[in-house]
C-alpha cells in the first residue's frame, strides 16, 4: 500500500518524491539496490517473513526496495492503490491474463491493439481454453453485443494505434461492471499525465514503462495498476510464482523517466498538436489522424477524458505505399523505428511493419492503409521535424 500522505499531493510532486525512504546513508538521490535477496536477524524472523507475518524484503523476484519505490510512485499518479512492476508490457498483459482467466472464460478485446496483445489472447490463452472476440473501439454497441456470460473482462487500447481513435472508458467501465465483469486498459500512450482511467471507472491499468515513462529507449519494463484487493488478491500471487518482475536497475532508471514524465508528455504533445495542424496543410496529404483536430471523431470525447491530445500523429497520404516510403526514405533527423514514446522522434509504415502480420483484408477493416505513416512526436525543435519531412512531402 502507498503511503496515504501522498495522496494529498499534485502528480508531479508525487512523481519525485513519493515512496523513498533514506537508508542510514543519508543519500539525496535514490539508492539503487542490486541484490536478489536479504539477510534475516533469526530462523524466527525468516519464517514470519516468509509467512507474511511481518512485513519486510524477502527475495527481489517480489520484493526490492528500488522496484517499491517505482511502484509506489506509479500508484499514486494513476490513482490506484497499489502498483506491481513486471519485466514488460507484454509480461504484464501475460500477468493480468494468467491471473483473472480460467477455461472456458471470454475476452473482448478492441481491434486496434497492440499486435502481440492480439497474439497472447488468441495463440496463448487460446490454447487453454479461453476465446477472445474482437472489436471496434469506438462502437459502444458492438462491445455490448460480444459481452457473454462467461465474460471475464473488456479489455482496450485508447487513443488506439496507428488511426488515433478514442474510447470512451467511463462509458465501457459502466458497461463493463452492468455484465459483471472487469475493464482493463492499456494506458501507454496517454500514461497519468492525460488520463487516469481508474479515476474514469476502470479496474486494472496496463503500461509498457518501454515507452513514455523511460521516454528515452533504453529500458523494457511494464506494470499492473488497480485496487488493493484486485492486485493483492490475483496479481502479486502470480507475479511472485512467475516471475517476470522487473530489475531493480531498470525500475531506477524508469524512476528518473517517471520524475520528468509531466514536463515531457505536455511537451510532446505542444509538438504534436502543432505538427498535426501544419501536416492538414501539406501537399499530398489525405488525412491527419489527431484527436486535437476538431475534425477528429471523438475530438470533443478527447477534450473531455484527457488533458492534452497525445504525441502521436498519423498521417495518410494520396500516394499509397510508394509516397509512404519515399516520406520516410526522404527523413535524415526522424528515426526509422516502429518504436514510440522517445525524446526522438520516430516514424514508421504500419502497414508493412507493426500490423504487417494482419491480412490485406484485415488491414483494410482496420482502416490502415497503405499510405498510411505514424509519427511519434519527440522534443527536438519543431522547426527541425518539419523541415525534414518537408524533404519528402
Ligand atoms: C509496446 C507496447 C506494449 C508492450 O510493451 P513491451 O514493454 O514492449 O513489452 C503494450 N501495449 C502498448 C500499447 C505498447 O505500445
Amino acid at each position: 500500500m502507498t503511503d496515504p500522505g501522498w495522496q494529498d499531493y499534485a502528480l508531479e510532486t508525487q512523481a519525485i518524491r513519493a515512496g523513498q525512504q533514506r537508508s542510514h546513508e543519508d543519500e539525496h538521490s535514490l539508492p539503487l539496490f542490486m541484490t536478489s535477496s536479504y539477510v534475516f536477524e533469526s530462523a524466527e524472523q525468516a519464517a514470519l517473513r516468509f509467512t507474511g507475518k511481518q512485513p519486510g524484503n524477502i527475495y527481489s523476484r517480489f520484493t526490492n526496495p528500488t522496484v517499491r519505490v517505482f511502484q509506489e510512485r506509479l500508484a499514486l499518479m494513476e490513482r490506484g492503490e497499489r502498483c506491481l512492476a513486471f519485466s514488460s508490457g507484454m509480461a504484464a498483459i501475460m500477468a493480468v491474463g494468467m491471473a483473472l482467466l480460467k477455461a472456458g472464460d471470454h475476452v473482448v478485446c478492441s481491434r486496434g491493439v497492440f499486435g502481440n496483445t492480439v497474439l497472447t489472447f488468441q495463440n496463448y490463452f487460446g490454447k487453454f481454453g479461453v476465446t477472445t472476440d474482437f472489436v471496434a473501439l469506438t462502437d459502444l454497441v458492438a462491445w455490448e453485443a460480444a459481452i457473454k456470460p462467461n465474460t471475464r473482462f473488456l479489455f482496450l487500447e485508447t487513443p488506439s494505434n496507428p488511426l488515433i481513435e478514442i474510447a470512451d472508458i467511463r462509458a465501457l467501465a459502466d458497461m463493463a461492471h452492468r455484465h459483471g465483469c472487469l475493464l482493463i486498459v492499456d494506458n501507454c500512450f496517454c500514461t497519468p499525465v492525460l488520463q487516469q482511467p481508474l479515476a474514469l471507472g476502470a479496474d486494472l491499468v496496463i503500461h509498457s514503462a518501454t515507452k513514455f515513462i523511460d521516454g528515452h529507449g533504453r529500458c523494457v519494463g511494464g506494470a499492473v495498476v488497480g485496487s488493493e484487493a484486485l492486485i493483492e488478491k490475483d496479481i502479486y500471487p502470480y507475479l511472485r510464482t512467475g516471475g517476470a518482475c522487473m530489475s531493480p536497475f531498470n525500475a531506477w532508471v524508469f524512476i528518473s523517466g517517471l520524475e520528468t514524465l509531466a514536463l515531457r508528455m505536455k511537451a510532446h504533445c505542444d509538438n504534436a498538436f502543432e505538427l498535426a495542424r501544419w501536416l492538414v496543410e501539406q501537399p499530398g496529404v489525405a488525412k491527419v489522424h489527431y484527436p486535437g483536430l476538431p475534425t477528429h471523431a471523438q475530438h470533443k470525447l478527447a477534450r473531455r477524458q484527457q488533458s492534452h491530445f497525445g504525441a502521436v500523429v498519423s498521417v495518410e497520404l494520396t500516394g499509397g505505399q510508394a509516397h509512404a516510403w519515399r516520406l520516410i526514405d526522404s527523413t535524415r533527423l526522424l528515426s526509422i523505428t516502429a518504436n514510440l514514446g522517445d525524446v526522438k522522434t520516430t516514424i514508421t509504415h504500419p502497414a508493412t511493419t507493426t500490423h504487417g502480420r494482419l491480412t490485406a483484408e484485415a488491414r483494410s477493416d482496420a482502416g490502415i492503409s497503405d499510405g498510411l505513416v505514424r509519427i511519434s512526436v519527440g522534443l527536438e525543435h519543431l522547426a527541425d521535424i518539419k523541415a525534414d519531412l518537408l524533404n519528402g512531402l
